[in-house]
């Protein structure tokens, strides 16, 4: 199935796709066993009405995302589907929305770092302090 991903097939399910694409992939699955056979696990899946976060996505290809998506994003501890999600939603879309939250959520990021350098530059003077006043 190398010519067809998960995707398109679902959006042939849902008949988004225009009228070329719709008879190429047609096409494809009428001479295709193995088409044939994700082509009816995307749709066992679709009714199912998965779970998962890329079918959720594919749902509603527009949604914002949540601080809390975003913050792990900038942390780079998203997996691979949520991550190019999130690109996408930022990069493609560009929403002002998330984009605005990134943006603070980037600042919080890098306060919190220089808070916790001027910490630890802090405990190290007072060590060497303390290691002077005793010799
Ligand atoms: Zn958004």
């Amino acid at each position: 199935m190398a010519e067809v991903t998960r995707e398109q097939l679902y959006a042939y399910l849902d008949e988004s796709l225009d009228e070329i694409e719709e008879a190429r992939i047609e096409k494809l699955v009428r001479s295709s066993a193995e088409l044939r056979e994700a082509l009816s696990k995307v749709r066992e899946e679709r009714d199912r009405g998965e779970h998962s976060l890329g079918a959720v996505w594919r749902r509603e290809r527009l949604s914002c995302l949540s601080r809390e998506h975003l913050g792990s994003y900038l942390h780079g501890v998203l997996d691979e589907d949520f991550h190019a999600y999130v690109e996408f939603h930022l990069k493609t879309i560009a929403c002002s929305c998330c984009l605005a939250n990134i943006e603070d959520l980037r600042e919080k990021q890098s306060e919190q770092t220089s808070q916790s350098k001027r910490r630890k530059r802090y405990f190290e003077t007072s060590a060497r302090l303390l290691n002077d006043a005793r010799k």
